[in-house]
This record gives structure tokens, sequence and C-alpha cells, in this order.
């Protein structure tokens, strides 16, 4: 491959390894150093791809990346020493590839940039306690919002509420503020205008995909020798696998979405797999793009008047509100949360999550999106997997697994918040205050799924009555004595209540009778 692999003895002063998550040229690691006596390491291990079966896309996606950006690194000067997954040599683990570099390089010091994920940092603390040198762990200062900023934010608080978090960090970066302080247009948060259902008529823009180059097919071969029972398809591959091409999709997104982006952000239409999100979420999340990079460029759009306000405030909300909340809340509440389970969810996961062969049409849609694309919006990840999930009763930790395998931007430090806190309750209100559950209705009235669908969504119980009603209903009946008492669910026991004990039997006995009938998937999707 085009990546200069350049052995050096005792010139060599600096190892920097750099993980596949850390693809970024300024990343704290090589800033202020000298090409001279530093080693860039980069390793492809196996365990890494293995310890969930990944969607293949994902393994791709990475893989690629990775083989790109050394290459970068090395035409800039810097000697990059690169581990591949077939090499004969390679132990398959980062432990591993640690000490075989250390022997190779005799570094006198190690620095890089502290991992993502709790399970990375445990392997790389315990190697680096049995290290006899010095290894310096930097802050990973992509993220606007340190781990420590983020501890001293929760302090006591029972209850992290994100609205408050997100005013400091506008504050913070001074995104869409006023000289004064203010956030722009009086209002700091636009959320009410971010729930418009799909219209009729309604065109949206052409995903940008990029095609492979050379580089991306060798890895993409390579993933279908290595992995080819994992779950998702290679054919659609289109992610961008560079900083440029990067860029280039946020420029994509900037013209073509972002105008419509806040107004319908809520919306699914069948088909149509982004509407107008930017599916930027994969290369923020390895690096190939900022969230600093990604919200002053919308902050600037809306500026020159190439969007509203509230497509703006939504995107800069998401990107410094919640993305940078949910990595302080993982760190916050590792490794206890991994095992939340407040509702005391049993079901196994159903097996239609991985073959999509379900009537449900919503359900069908939002599975083929994730095996073409490694992808899923944010309402197909929340109100209709994640909800499906949480009524029906499945364990969440099987929820999260799969959630982890199967999106090319899942990274624990964000899918574990998101499905365990957010979307399956199971963190018992530590990240929400309210369960996010719907009936047919929202799915309904957000989408044009049930007229594609067998089932009726108008009808309440019985073999051909969309299953979310029953589920609903039953789901609160099971938690009624956790939520009762939440004054934000107060109608929906109000309207349980006024039902009145036959209807509400007829409720239970129908979700009763259709959980009954699911199928559990096989523990082999997961992990062999
Ligand atoms: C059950 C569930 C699981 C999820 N798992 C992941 C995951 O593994 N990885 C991941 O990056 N996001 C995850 N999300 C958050 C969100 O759904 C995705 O970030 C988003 O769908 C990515 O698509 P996009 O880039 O088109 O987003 P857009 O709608 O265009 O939003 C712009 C950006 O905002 C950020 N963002 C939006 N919502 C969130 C959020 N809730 N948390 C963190 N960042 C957010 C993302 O970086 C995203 O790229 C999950 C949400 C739910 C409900
Ligand atoms: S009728 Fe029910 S199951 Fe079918 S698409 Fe609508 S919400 Fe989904």
């Amino acid at each position: 491959m085009s990546v200069a692999t350049q052995q050096r003895s005792a010139a060599v002063t600096v190892l920097v390894p750099i993980l596949g998550d850390q693809l970024s040229h300024a990343i704290a690691s090589l800033r202020n150093r000298s090409r001279s006596d530093t080693v860039v390491l980069m390793m492809e291990v196996a365990d890494e791809a293995r310890y969930v079966r990944h969607h293949k896309q994902k393994i791709i996606f990475i893989l690629a990346a990775m083989r790109h950006f050394a290459a970068e690194l090395a035409a800039a000067g810097w000697t990059v020493d690169y581990i591949r997954l077939d090499d004969a040599d390679n132990s398959g683990s980062f432990a591993g590839e640690l000490t075989r570099a250390v022997a190779r390089h005799r570094p006198h010091a190690i620095a890089m940039v502290e991992p993502g994920e709790w399970r990375v940092r445990q392997a790389i603390d315990a190697w680096r306690a049995r290290f006899d040198g010095s290894m310096d762990i930097l802050e990973d200062d992509r993220f606007l919002c340190s781990i420590s900023e983020f501890r001293r934010w929760a302090g006591q608080r029972s209850t992290l509420v994100m609205e408050y978090f997100y005013r400091d960090m506008r504050r913070k970066t001074g995104l869409l503020m006023t000289p004064d302080g203010a956030p722009v247009g009086g209002q700091w948060n636009l959320d009410d205008q971010n729930r418009a259902p799909p219209k009729k008529g309604q065109t949206y823009p052409a995903p940008l995909r990029f095609a492979p180059d050379a580089v991306t097919q060798e890895v993409i071969a390579l993933v279908e020798d290595r992995f080819p029972d994992h779950f998702g398809n290679t054919a659609t591959f289109a992610l961008p696998v560079t900083a440029r091409q990067a860029q280039q999709a946020l420029a994509h997104f900037i013209d073509q979405a972002l105008p419509h982006f806040g107004t319908f952000q809520d919306a699914m239409v069948a088909g149509e797999d982004l509407l107008f999100h930017s599916w930027l979420s994969p290369a923020l999340n390895i690096g190939l793009l900022t969230a600093g990079e990604a919200t002053a460029a919308v902050a600037a759009a809306y500026e020159a008047g190439k969007a509203p306000l509230n497509a703006a405030e939504g995107f800069v909300r998401q990107l410094i509100g919640w993305r940078e909340y949910v990595r302080g809340y993982y760190w916050l509440e590792m490794p206890g949360v991994a095992d939340a389970n407040a509702l005391g969810a049993e079901r196994p996961l159903p097996e239609f999550f991985w073959t999509g062969e379900t009537d449900m049409f919503c359900l069908a849609e939002a599975v083929r999106n994730t095996r073409d694309n490694a992808y899923a919006h944010h309402i197909q990840r929340l109100m209709v997997l994640g909800n499906f999930a949480m009524l029906a009763g499945v364990r969440p930790q099987d929820v999260g697994d799969w959630f982890l395998t199967v999106y090319a931007d899942a990274f624990e430090w964000v899918e574990l918040p998101n499905v365990l806190g957010m979307s399956q309750y199971a963190d018992g209100g530590r990240l929400g205050t309210k369960p996010y559950a719907g009936g047919g209705a929202y799915i309904n009235r957000m989408s044009n799924y049930c007229g594609h669908c067998s089932y009726d969504v108008k009808a309440k119980t019985g073999p051909q009555a969309c299953p979310f009603n029953a589920l609903y209903w039953d789901f609160l009946a099971r938690h009624e004595d956790r939520f009762r008492s939440n004054r934000r669910m107060a109608n929906m026991y109000a309207n349980w209540d006024r039902m009145g004990p036959d209807k509400q039997q007829a409720y239970r006995k129908s979700a009763a009778a259709f959980l009954a009938g699911l199928i559990a998937a096989a523990p082999g999707w997961v992990r062999a």
C-alpha cells in the first residue's frame, strides 16, 4: 500500500498511536510535534472488528478511512507504521500491537489521545500500567466540552437536563449568539418548529454518495473475505472516507438539505433514507470532520441568509447540545449504566431486527435502510426501532448490542446513552424525564408508512390492528407504578382511565397475543 512504513531505532523518540476514530489532522497528539522524532502507529486489529459482529459497511468505513488518513500523513512527511488486518504477524489486539511496536521502535515516550470508549480505555490503561516508559494520554479536544468540564457541570444534579447544558454550550461557543450574550432570534430552542409531518408532493435532495476508490475497493474485498456473514450490504457503500470528502458532504448538506432540515427533522417517508438529514455522523465520529467545523459552517449559512433559524439552531443543538451531552453522560455514568435495566425488560431481541421480515412496514423500512446504508435517521431509530423495543419489553442490553453493531456511526460513547438512556429509559430517567413512547397514531402522523402497511393503524385491537397501539397501552399499564406520578404523563393515564376495564383488557390481550408470536433472534447475530 501507499503508506510509508519505516523502521527507526535510536533516532525515534516518540510513538504516537492513532486509533480508528481519531482520524483528524489536528489531533492533539500530533500538534506541535516534530516529524523527525515521531513514529505514528496505526493498527487494524481483529479484536475491534469482532467484539461485536459489526455491519460490513462499518468495518469498511473505518478501515478505508484509516488507510486514506495514513497515506495523507505519510504524504505530509510523517513516518507511519501501519499494521494491516491481514499482516502475517498481526496479534489482533491493541495491547499486542503496542507491545510489538515498542520492540520495533524502542520509543522513549508514547503520546496518544484518550480513547473514546470505556472498553478501549480500560485496555490501554492496563497496558500502560505494564509499560516501563512514559506514556501521556491527552484530552480529546475535538470535543467542545471535556469530560472533566461535564463532570463539573453535572455536579450534584439529580437529572441532567440537556437544555441547560446546551445553553451553556451556546454561551461558550458563541454560536448563534448576539454580541450582548442573548440567543439570536430571542429563543434558545426552536424544537417546536422542528416537528412538521411530511408534505404531499415534497421532493428530497439526492444524497451525495462517494464511489469507492481503489483503496476502498481493496478494503471491501477484504471485508467480504474476512467477515462474509456479518450483517449488511456492501454494494451500496457510499460514505466519505477522507476529510476532503467529508467537507464535500457538509457543503452538499448545507446547500441542498439544511433549509428544510429543521422543519422536517422528525418526518419519515417510505423509500427516502435521509430526507433532509445530513448523514454526517459517521464522518464526525471518526474525526474526518469536527463538530466545530460543521456548526461554524451551518451558522455561517444562516448568517448569509441561506437557511432559516429553525434549521441552523436545530442542527447546532444536535451537535453542541445532544452530541456533547451524551458523551459527557457516558463518561459520567460508565461503567454502571451499561447494565442498567430500570424497567426490568427481559424479552430477547426479535429476529426481524436482523432479517427485516415483518409485516410492520415502519420497522421493515428502518431495517432496510440500516442494512443498505448502515444508517437510519433519528426518528427511525427513536420512534420506530427504539420505541418498538421498549414497548415490547426487549432487554436493553440486547437493543444496545444491535444498535452498536449495525450503524456506521455507532461508537459506544454515543450509542449507549442514546439507546439505554434516551430510547429505552433503562437508566430510570437520568437522561430523559419521560420515556419516548408512541403508538401507531404518532408514526402515522409523522410518516406515510401506514399507507404501505398490512396492519390497520386506526384499528385498536385484534389481529389486524397496528401492534404499536396495543403495545403502547400495555406498556403504560405494565409500568403504571413508575409513571403514573410523572406529571408529563398525566394525560396518557387520564386517557387510560377513561377507557374502563373492558377496553383496557382488550388492549392487554391484544398485546399479549402479539408478543407471544414474536420470534427471538439467535445470539450469533451479535457475537460469534
Ligand atoms: C436509539 C438511538 C441510537 C443512536 N445511536 C447513535 C450512534 O450510535 N451514533 C451516533 O452518532 N448517533 C446515534 N444516535 C443519534 C442520532 O440518531 C444520529 O446521530 C443521527 O441519526 C445521525 O444521522 P445524521 O448525521 O443524518 O444526523 P442529523 O439529523 O443530520 O443531525 C446532525 C448531527 O447531530 C448529531 N446528533 C443528532 N442527534 C444526536 C444525538 N441524539 N446524540 C448524539 N449526536 C446527535 C449527529 O452527530 C448528527 O450527525 C442514536 C439515536 C437513537 C435514538
Ligand atoms: S400501521 Fe402500525 S405497524 Fe404498520 S406502519 Fe403504521 S405504525 Fe407501523
